[in-house]
């Protein structure tokens, strides 16, 4: 064990692992890319994430520099959970449920605990946190507000930053603040704190003013976005500021959460599903389009392509049964509805009489069961995606673009170009209403040739995202695969306001370097696995 593993071990009351097996297990996430952490802290409670960030901070005065890479369940798509030092993961301890106030909706959690239990529980109480990512079964809360996550629910109800009223976070240095919007009083107490609270908070004040008008005009044009730093929500034009916005997103580079409080929504089980079938793609962009404008939006528009209900056939013929029939139709729609009864039934009726001008068919489905058995043809991506012959697996390279709505055919026969340039197999799936859309391509990352196409294929989709005036990612996050596009996606006013936003939060360089700013491709490329597995979820079928 090394000085710093032994010091750690003895002023923690978590655990410090440095065997090879631990340092193994976590040197992959979801992502193709691999990195070794030099060991594994399991912290008991937020004194121990002060007590490592503390003692990082005064190694780095001294010129020695550990990073702290924060974990969740390590699902991330984009090497955002892989660090070279030491790795805090906290599913083991930090875990818990800590408040439900029933009145406001409101729950309280530690960034460990499992979403999907989280979710549970408010669904006991007729609730619901509707930005869930598909991997919410498996993944953390904790990761979800670091990544910004969101879903399938997210075309109605937004994305994580939208839920999150307020952070407990643990600085560069160990010092623990409390996030909440602040009005210009409560800012101006802030400002005269003589803390490295205080500092960054002038620092903050002063980057957010002087580039106030860059800031204004930063955000690209999509209905949901997790690229960057959020700084266009920090300040307001009431004076008011809010560092929530910039945490949710970071993915562990500005700060440490250590609590999370969350707003609900009430839960509706009893949703209605319209399944619309389309012949084209820009026929599917015109409902899409009308749908937006529907009075009461949809709770989800949700589509897969020919492409990946092809492979399902294929690979597992009877998840289709009675609801796809060949030919596939070119986007089969999923529409969804859970508005109060009444308001539901006048909302179907017109949301009906406008997808019958651009579908070949569409069909009612309001029984539960039968409404799930269709969902599951969504989420048969999972078969997909967990599919895969010797060394060739749908790798998660080009998971998470997402354009404007009126670009979504534009992006989806783009997709189809660079795939067949490239003779790769398609499949596409994902959130229709959002132009938000997932894809994974079969590739052997053992073979030099595949090495190469797949860093061919992710400069080939980023330019045609950005090219379309979307945005590289709209769920998951930058991580390092995506990080290296962002100046390009902001350009460089922007970028240089990212890259003073990261000194203010963490001088040294602590918090999960090589994720999000000063990201190259080359390093990027020497991170790239020779075997891709998904093995940390093979208990559960992952969903996409
Ligand atoms: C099959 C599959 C489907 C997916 N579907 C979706 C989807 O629909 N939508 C979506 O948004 N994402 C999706 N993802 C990506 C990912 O699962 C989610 O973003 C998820 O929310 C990450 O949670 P996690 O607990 O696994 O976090 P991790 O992967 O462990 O970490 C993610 C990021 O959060 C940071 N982090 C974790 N905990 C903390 C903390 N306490 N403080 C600061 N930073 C922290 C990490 O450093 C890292 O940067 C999918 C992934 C897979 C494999």
């Amino acid at each position: 064990m090394s000085k710093v593993a032994h010091y750690l071990q003895e002023h923690l009351l978590g655990e410090v692992l440095t065997s090879a097996d631990v340092r193994r297990y976590f040197s992959t996430d979801t992502s193709v890319l691999t990195l070794a952490p030099a060991m594994v802290v399991y912290p008991r409670n937020e004194a121990d994430v002060r007590k490592t960030a503390r003692f990082a901070w005064q190694l780095a005065e001294r010129g020695r520099i550990i990073p702290i890479t924060a974990r969740g369940a390590g699902t991330d798509q984009g090497g955002a959970a892989l660090g070279a030092g030491i790795m805090m993961a906290f599913p083991a301890h930090m875990n818990r449920l800590l408040e439900f106030d029933d009145k406001t909706g409101t729950v309280i959690v530690e960034p460990g605990v499992n979403y999907g239990k989280v979710q549970q529980t408010l669904k006991t109480h007729g609730r619901f946190l509707p930005p869930f990512p598909a991997s919410f079964e498996y993944s953390t809360i904790g990761g979800a507000v670091a990544n910004n996550a969101s879903g399938e629910k997210s075309f109605k109800y937004g994305s994580t930053r939208d839920y999150i009223k307020g952070l407990r976070v643990v600085l560069a240095n160990g010092e623990v603040i409390e996030t909440r919007r602040l009005t210009k009083k409560e800012l101006s107490k802030k400002l005269g704190l003589t803390s490295f609270e205080g500092e960054m908070y002038r620092a903050l004040d002063a980057l957010l003013e002087e580039g106030a008008d860059q800031i204004a005009a930063m955000d690209p044009d999509v209905t949901k976005n997790s690229a960057g730093y959020c700084l266009s929500q920090v300040r307001q034009k009431d004076g008011s500021f809010d560092l929530t916005p910039l945490f949710v997103g970071s993915q562990g580079t500005l700060g440490i959460v250590t609590e999370v409080m969350l707003a609900t929504e009430p839960f509706n089980p009893n949703a209605a599903l319209l399944m619309a079938q389309f012949d084209s793609v820009a026929q599917a962009q015109l409902a899409v389009l009308e749908l937006r404008n529907l009075s009461d939006m949809p709770s989800a528009i949700e589509m897969v392509d020919d492409q990946l209900l092809g492979l399902v056939d294929k690979l597992n013929p009877n998840q289709l049964k009675d609801m796809v029939t060949k030919p596939f139709p070119k986007v089969l729609m999923f529409i969804e509805f859970d508005n109060p009864e009444r308001a539901q039934k006048k909302i179907l009726k017109k949301a009906q009489k406008t997808l019958e001008r651009f579908t070949t068919s569409t069909q009612l489905v309001t029984d539960i069961a039968e409404q799930e058995r269709y969902w599951s043809v969504r989420h048969s991506s999972a078969i997909v995606v967990a599919h895969g012959e010797g060394n060739v697996k749908a790798v998660p390279i080009i998971e998470d673009g997402v354009v404007p709505p009126e670009q979504f055919a534009a992006y989806l026969e783009g997709v189809y170009k660079i795939f067949s340039r490239n003779h790769l197999q398609a499949a596409v799936w994902g959130h229709a209403g959002d132009a938000n859309l997932h894809m994974q391509p079969f590739l052997d990352l053992s073979q030099i040739g595949d090495r190469q196409t797949a860093f061919r294929v992710i400069d080939d989709y980023y330019n045609l995202v950005m090219s379309l005036g979307g945005s590289t990612s709209g769920e998951h996050g930058d991580g390092r695969l995506r990080a290296p596009y962002l100046p390009k996606l902001y350009g460089p006013e922007i970028y240089d306001i990212f890259q003073k936003v990261k000194r203010i939060f963490d001088p040294y360089n602590i918090l999960n370097p090589g994720v999000k700013i000063d990201v190259t491709l080359d390093s990027v490329k020497r991170m790239l696995r020779s075997h891709y597995t998904i093995e940390h979820l093979s208990d559960n079928l992952p969903r996409s």
